[in-house]
């Protein structure tokens, strides 16, 4: 592959970041996932605003401006030949060139990197079978609002999930469901209602999700936002995460019960076409 770090484009064996980067010694940095379909850009301005939101949170200085960031997502998905999966970019603070906890102001060069991933998001078998959810302790730091690489605990849930034999899990903090390890969560009541989690700082406020919840309000569901219980989530119709990696996807079974026929209910099946049909035809 092609990969991207600080203005050149070269071959991954080649690129090379500083042992002394913040980015590798306290994950001191942000990141985003923009997934293209078609060779194409989707939602690529909310991922930029929330990126420099990201930045500003941590009083990280610099942003790159968006046309650096498109001429860059461009440039990675024509020399890596990508037509459908993830462009993954991240800003680290920099390399200060020691290790200090404080760090120093304005003038540090923030280390940038981007790289291609080939997957496929439109044809995918879960988007029919679903996916099995468990859910665990949502231990995370307090900021998870902010796109930060500090991803230990999501990992190490993600990892527990596998080893309860379900896909994912579903965090939860104080009785509610907040969010997925890397996907915005999502019920539809038995009557009728999608339930969704507020935009405070306890979840990522994802790109997809405000896509897709804006094509429900046009008609699709009735959406209310407020968080939801575990039981609630169990005794609900329908269930579904969304983030760019896996634009809709219905969950089936969470914590080992299953939910409608354990199929993809109506509701997430319409929201994943409407929101497929919005992406191609937004895309950049
Ligand atoms: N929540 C978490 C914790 C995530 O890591 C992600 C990223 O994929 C999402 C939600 C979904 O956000 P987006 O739709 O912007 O990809």
């Amino acid at each position: 592959r092609t990969v991207y770090l600080n203005g050149q484009y070269v071959p991954e064996t080649e690129a090379k970041v500083s042992v002394f980067d913040r980015g590798f010694l306290f994950a001191d940095a942000v990141y985003e996932v923009v997934s293209v379909i078609d060779g194409k850009l989707i939602d690529f301005d909310g991922h930029v605003a929330r990126l420099h939101r990201s930045m500003a949170e941590l009083r990280m200085p610099q942003p790159p401006g968006r046309e650096e960031l498109l001429t860059m997502c461009r440039e990675l998905a024509a020399r890596n030949a990508l037509t459908e999966g993830m462009i993954y970019f991240e800003v680290t603070r920099g390399n200060p060139g020691d290790r200090d906890f404080l760090f120093p102001s304005a003038e540090l060069q923030p280390t940038i990197v981007g790289f291609t991933q080939n997957a496929p998001l439109v044809d995918r078998p879960q988007a029919e079978s679903g996916v099995s959810v468990v859910t665990l302790p949502d231990r995370r730091w307090q900021m998870a609002h902010v796109k930060t690489t500090q991803l230990l605990y999501a990992s190490l849930m993600k990892a527990e999930a596998k080893a309860c034999g379900a896909d994912d899990a579903w965090l939860v903090r104080d009785g509610f469901v907040t969010e997925g390890s890397s996907q915005n969560a999502h019920i539809v009541t038995k009557q009728g209602k999608l339930i969704t989690h507020p935009l405070d700082s306890s979840i990522l406020h994802g790109i997809t999700q405000s896509a897709v919840l804006e094509l429900a309000r046009q008609g699709v569901v009735e959406v209310e936002t407020r968080s939801f219980t575990v039981e609630e989530a169990k005794d609900a119709a329908e269930a579904m995460v969304t983030a760019a990696s896996a634009f809709v996807l219905p969950v089936t079974r969470i914590d080992g019960v299953q939910l409608g026929d354990g199929t993809c209910g109506p509701i997430t099946r319409k929201l994943r076409e409407t929101y497929i049909e919005f992406a191609r035809n937004s895309a950049i």
